[in-house]
């Protein structure tokens, strides 16, 4: 048997997570089932790798395991930006028609995620905010040059908005140029994947706080996946699981586990939001991508992100003094641009797991007989996931399509890790160096 060595392990302290009421009790696996398909991992990928599955196969047995509350991985607790354009380094790929591509998934999965909001009425702060992407001194400043040149090559609009201009929406001076770009959208992430979930088709099953601790093939050939009160068999299993995919056996060596980290304030009053001279719901993404991100959402908290920690034991791998020292940093960062509102305090500091791969590559595909895995979203997962989890299920029932052709052109196997010790040393290395060239962007 594949004995999964580690699990899920988020802080309890998730500011979207903890704004929401309370989840009704979960559904956890219990005794002996079976199902025609399995995903495991419900977080973007999964959520919609399921409701796809439901679509194809209104009468089929369909279950969506995770080990926690839905809104509780990394999908719940991310910045909230659905980003349309591809990732930076994919930005730099050196073919156009790479990027339309990207461009092109990440947009149908704009329109996925919008129409089912509109269906179903999801409350998330769902919003065609668009986004910046800011400079603070002169190394922001050459970034910023650098994504101007890619988009003239990708013929994205975009408008450049200087200083005085980016205060009367944001509120500081400290930027000194941003970049907008109009194609984004902003979101409460644990509100959406919470909508995404009780809007599931009937014939979706949601069995949450139920670990698969185990994946075994039995002498018939089917997939036993073993929890901690129960196990379910199946032909078929679709592993949406991110980073943790690794621990299932597969992509072993190939994705690096990496945790950033978020502040948010309570909400400002009408006079702090009048005294710093700030708009509500828009989002402002680093132009060198160690700075620091931040959000003022819809219900008018400001969010502060920051900071990359290579975890090989997940969330157990940062210390409650790392986390402290994060907060502290956070602290600092938001002071640096909003100092009148020095009291104004943060309410919640939490962080999250994500899965990269040292080539910028993203897994799609199967795995094994009855196996079909999406992974390493890169840290831009809320519209990967989503297209890469509708996707996937058309793959796995044979539903042949533009995108899914599309997908398979981007995706690709991401590259081997040099061995322990050098590996985490190496990564040690390079998140401190950027942070150091960047502490002026921070
Ligand atoms: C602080 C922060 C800010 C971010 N900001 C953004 C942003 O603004 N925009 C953006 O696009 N991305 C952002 N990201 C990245 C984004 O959150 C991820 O890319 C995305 O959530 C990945 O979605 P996913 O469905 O692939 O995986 P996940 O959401 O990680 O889902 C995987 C699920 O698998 C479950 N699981 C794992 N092992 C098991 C097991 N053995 N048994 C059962 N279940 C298991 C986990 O509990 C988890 O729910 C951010 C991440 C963080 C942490």
């Amino acid at each position: 048997m594949n004995s999964i060595v580690k699990l899920p392990y988020d802080d309890s302290t998730c500011g979207w997570y903890e704004a929401l009421p309370p989840p009704a009790a979960s559904h956890r696996l219990q005794g002996q089932q079976s199902a025609d398909h399995v995903v495991i991992g419900a977080g973007f990928a999964g959520l919609s790798a399921a409701r796809r599955l439901a679509e194809h196969l209104p009468d089929a047995r369909i279950l969506l395991v995770d080990a926690q509350r839905v809104g509780y991985g990394a999908s719940g607790r991310n910045s909230g930006f659905v980003i349309d354009l591809p990732h930076k380094f994919a930005l730099e790929h050196p073919d156009p028609q790479h990027k339309q591509r990207l461009l092109g998934l990440n947009r149908s999965a704009i329109a996925q995620l919008e129409s089912l909001i509109n269906q179903h009425g999801i409350q998330c702060q769902w919003s065609h905010a668009g986004k910046y992407q800011g400079a603070v001194g002169d190394r922001g400043l050459a970034y910023l040059d650098h994504f101007q040149g890619l988009l003239d090559n990708l013929g994205e609009t975009y408008s450049v908005v200087e200083r005085r201009e980016l205060a009367s929406v944001l509120g500081t001076e400290h930027y000194s140029r941003a970049i907008f770009t109009p194609g984004c959208y902003l979101m409460q992430p644990a509100a959406l994947v919470r909508g995404l979930r009780d809007s599931l088709p009937a014939n979706v099953e949601v069995l949450e706080e139920s670990p698969i601790r185990g994946l075994e093939r039995d002498a018939s050939g089917l997939w036993v996946l073993n929890g901690d009160n129960g196990a379910i068999r199946t032909p078929s299993v679709l592993l949406s699981t991110s980073i943790f995919t690794q621990e299932f056996g597969y992509l072993r060596n190939r994705l690096l586990p990496v945790m950033t980290f978020a502040s948010w304030t309570r909400p400002l009053t009408d006079e702090e939001m009048a005294s710093v001279g700030i708009q509500p719901d828009w989002g402002l993404t680093p132009a060198d991508h160690a700075g620091t991100t931040v959000r003022m959402t819809q219900d008018r908290r400001l969010i502060i992100r920051n900071t990359y920690k290579h975890v090989p034991r997940y969330g157990r791998s940062v210390s409650g003094g790392t986390r402290d020292k994060i907060r502290e940093d956070h602290r600092k960062a938001f002071l640096d641009r909003y100092p009148t509102l020095s009291r104004v305090p943060f309410t919640h500091t939490w962080g999250g797991t994500y899965a990269i791969s040292r080539n910028f590559t993203n897994f799609f595909g199967k795995v094994n007989e009855g196996v079909h895995v999406t992974a390493c979203d890169n840290g831009v997962g809320a519209a990967w996931g989503t297209v890469s989890g509708r996707l996937l299920a058309d793959k796995v029932l044979g539903a042949d399509s533009q995108q899914l052709q599309d997908i398979q052109a981007v995706t690709g196997m991401p590259s081997l890790n040099p061995p322990e010790p050098f590996l985490g040393m190496g990564v040690r290395t390079r998140i401190r160096w950027a942070a150091w060239n960047s502490r002026s962007e921070l």
